[in-house]
């Protein structure tokens, strides 16, 4: 199996990991099991990219961009902002290591443009094989039901009712049922949700298309430019609350990194994100229950292993007592459950920086049992 290696070289501005280091943990890595990319970002700094690339390059190994979309690029470029159903801007969480997930409106061609400005501005010319789109996606249930229900905002709109998707019709329709606007007719727990509520469902099909049609903009962009694009995609369970259809977003992409943290608490952990539904919609009927341990696992790969482009899901790596409490048999039965589903790879997320010698261990011990 092929590994790709996640780096967080901190938010554009932010201080960063010395590049010497990161090929130091990259060698680590590389010594014991097959690498095969690289993601690396948002830093602004190029001298970064441009050592760590000369060093990449030389022992065949791709580095790609970690670019997020529709969050963070507010802090470098103008960006319009993504507001409720209810016409209110969608509120800030709570600030999480560093990131506080302020959405931007994803029909928005300024927003676009803003990516593909912000590219051009600082990462053109450092050398990159390709581009990984992070944040590809609405909010979720983190702000409540605000986060889900969006975007309101004039231009999307306009792009719901071409779609044929009236959205004061649909605010009403969920001042109206409440919790029961998320009533489930189907929830199979190797795929998508599909609501009772012919007008809840017909919403989030179309908020699926708009982030589609916004992503297949982005990805022939990069295309053109002759980069191999990835698309950082939360877990099939919880993936239509923010707007992504696997089959749908993925029509342009090289790969994916489904995010299957079940060790996450925080933004993308699947138990985190179901259990903020559950709190935001307590009486929805035709929940299911997540399954426990490795078959919550099981059941995401089997839904991930219908889409036709490159399959890399992201297990965690790192450890952090409060949000990420991984530990080395965690992560080698993770990696033996994709090893099984017969994908292109695994992705070791979400910053190897931080992933502790007994976790780089149990990947190459897992690694190893199979040789
Ligand atoms: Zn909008």
């Amino acid at each position: 199996m092929k590994y790709i290696l996640q780096i967080f070289a901190g938010s554009w501005h932010a201080e960063h990991d010395k590049p010497e280091d990161m090929i130091r943990k990259i060698e680590e890595i590389s010594a014991r099991i097959p690498v095969e990319k690289v993601i690396i970002g948002w830093n602004t700094d190029a001298a970064v990219y441009r050592t760590l690339g000369t060093y990449l390059h030389e022992k065949g190994i791709q580095m790609v961009l970690w670019l997020p979309v529709f969050t963070e690029i507010s802090d470098v470029a103008e960006t319009d902002q993504a507001v409720d159903l209810f016409g209110r801007p969608i509120e800030t969480p709570v600030e999480q290591e560093g990131k506080a997930f302020v959405f931007s409106c994803p029909s928005s061609r300024r927003n676009i443009q803003a990516v593909k400005d912000v590219y051009e501005r600082y990462f053109a010319e450092c050398g990159f094989d390709g581009v990984f789109l992070d944040r590809v996606r609405s909010q979720s249930f983190v702000t409540g039901v605000s986060g889900v229900l969006s975007c309101g905002c004039e231009n999307c709109r306009q792009v719901f009712r071409q779609k044929g998707v009236n959205t004061d019709a649909v605010r009403e329709q969920y001042e109206l049922k409440k919790d029961s606007f998320f009533d489930m007719s189907a929830y199979p727990a190797d795929g998508q949700f599909v609501l009772d509520d012919p007008l809840a469902q017909r919403f989030f099909e179309a908020k699926e298309e708009i982030i589609a049609e916004s992503v297949w903009d982005l990805s022939r962009f990069f295309k053109e430019k002759g980069l191999i694009v990835g698309l950082d995609l939360f877990a099939p369970v919880v993936s239509r609350f923010v707007g992504q259809n696997y089959g749908m977003i993925t029509k342009y992409a090289d790969f994916i990194k489904p995010m299957l943290y079940r060790r996450t608490d925080a933004p993308a952990g699947i138990g985190y994100e179901y259990a903020l539904f559950e709190q935001h919609a307590p009486k929805a009927r035709g929940r299911v229950s997540l399954p426990e341990g490795i078959t919550l696992l099981e059941t995401q790969l089997d839904a991930v292993g219908k889409v036709a482009c490159g399959k890399y899901p992201g297990i965690e790596i790192n450890y952090d007592k409060e949000i990420v409490r991984t530990d080395p048999d965690y992560i080698a039965e993770s990696l033996a459950a994709v090893r099984r589903h017969g994908f292109e790879g695994a992705a070791l997320c979400w910053n190897i920086m931080e992933a502790p010698e007994a976790h780089i261990e149990a990947a190459d011990r897992q690694e190893n049992e199979q040789r």
